[in-house]
């Protein structure tokens, strides 16, 4: 069986706890402690968040900043910012919302209109949320490289989802999604161009931050990229507000995009003219399409990061799996790689640092996927002997 490494509670202070208690990590194997300590502070008490809600898109954001006890080095605190936490399982939501609304003001979507757009996946989910809360049909365009739980889910929530083949990349579905568009005269959310991106990451994410490490050291903010929006709204906040914390932005080490330093051919409405040379199919799911979005093309010009960390697909994988085991985390693949990327920054960071990075999604929407590959569905041999030990 693994033996889980332990690290005794370090020093480091709590971060500003809403709950009435807060518990000391503890080795599984240390249950008379556990006992004594659960007999001084008592069963967990919660208080409700003191509000109701009007719908569950109300209860996107405010997603949690969670420290990270067993595979965090020793001299630094790193955390991460779970957006498994919202309604519809991914960072996504916020986007997704935030198109729809800001369309809405603008009068650019009309009631009832369809809405049609090119995703990977989370996108797609959120906007199935909105729109089915919303009452508005959607239609996705995927191509079939992607996990089938995400079409499901998009199903599930009452969307249409238009499958274009694998070898056509990410332009091919957008090209799918473009000529849906302009045949049907549908609402097309344009997630790579849209300003209403990272608008929201500035309005919600950024300031969930802000407040989170009010008066606390962040001398790290780690993130990848799929459209930039994460990106270029968190810098857009934190270069102003937050001056003295670094942005590392990871990216597939096979597909450094950003790294090759080669700019990126666009048409005049923002979308790209053509594949990017740097492009290389990778495993890591909602990173880095094949192209430079036109919204992550402003951190580029605007200098909104400090470094930049490739990071292989198998590093994501494995990283995503000790969360989930040793963290009691479960997340995505491209969580793990933000992760690992945090652990390589975490390397060379002066003691005392303090990261934060950004987890886009739930480890649920990867059941077909390497991330569970091995992952036995029958009994293992160790379980079949704790079954006949008895
Ligand atoms: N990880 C996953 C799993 C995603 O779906 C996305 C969004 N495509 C990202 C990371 C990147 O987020 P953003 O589009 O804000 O750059």
């Amino acid at each position: 069986m693994e033996v889980l490494e332990h690290r005794a509670e370090r020093d480091v202070p709590p971060a500003r706890c809403t709950r009435r208690l807060r518990f000391v990590m503890l080795d599984p194997r240390q249950t008379r402690e556990q006992e004594s300590q659960m007999a001084e502070h008592g069963t967990r008490q919660t208080e409700g968040r003191g509000q109701r809600y009007d719908n569950v898109l109300d209860t996107i954001g405010d997603t949690p900043a969670i420290r990270i006890n067993r595979l965090a080095p020793e001299h630094v605190t790193l955390y991460v910012k779970a957006e498994a936490f919202n309604p519809g399982g991914s960072v996504k939501d916020r986007l997704a919302v935030n198109i729809i609304e800001a369309a809405e003001r603008a009068g650019t979507l009309r009631p009832g209109q369809t809405v049609v757009e090119a995703t990977s996946g989370n996108t797609g989910i959120g906007l199935a949320m909105v729109c089915a809360q919303k009452g508005y049909p959607l239609v996705i365009t995927m191509h079939d490289g992607f996990s089938v739980e995400r079409r499901r889910l998009m199903r599930m929530f009452g969307a249409k989802v238009v499958l274009t083949p694998k070898a056509e990349g990410a332009v091919g579905m957008l090209r799918k999604a473009e000529a849906l568009a302009k045949k049907n005269s549908w609402f097309l959310a344009h997630q790579f161009e849209t300003a209403a991106n990272a608008d929201i990451h500035e309005t919600t994410t950024a300031r969930e931050i802000l407040a989170d490490f009010d008066g606390e050291r962040l001398d790290y903010l780690v993130t990848g990229y799929g459209t930039g929006g994460t990106l270029t709204g968190l810098a857009r906040v934190l270069r102003k507000e937050r001056p003295g914390t670094k942005i590392v932005v990871a990216e597939p080490a096979n597909a450094q995009l950003l790294a090759s330093g080669e700019t990126q051919g666009r048409r005049e409405d923002g979308a790209p003219a053509h594949k990017h040379p740097a492009f290389e199919a990778h495993p890591i799911q909602g990173w880095t399409p094949d192209f430079i979005p036109f919204v992550l093309q402003e951190a580029v010009d605007s200098g909104f990061y400090d470094a930049l960390l490739p990071v292989p697909g198998a590093d994501g994988i494995a990283w995503a799996r000790k969360l989930a085991a040793q963290e009691g985390i479960f997340c995505g693949i491209s969580a793990g790689a933000t992760f690992a990327a945090a652990i390589k920054t975490a390397e060379t960071a002066e003691p005392g640092s303090v990261i934060l990075c950004i987890l886009p999604d739930t480890g649920e929407r990867y059941l077909s996927t390497p991330l569970f590959e091995g992952i036995a569905e029958e009994m293992t041999e160790e379980e079949m002997e704790i079954a006949a030990s008895v």
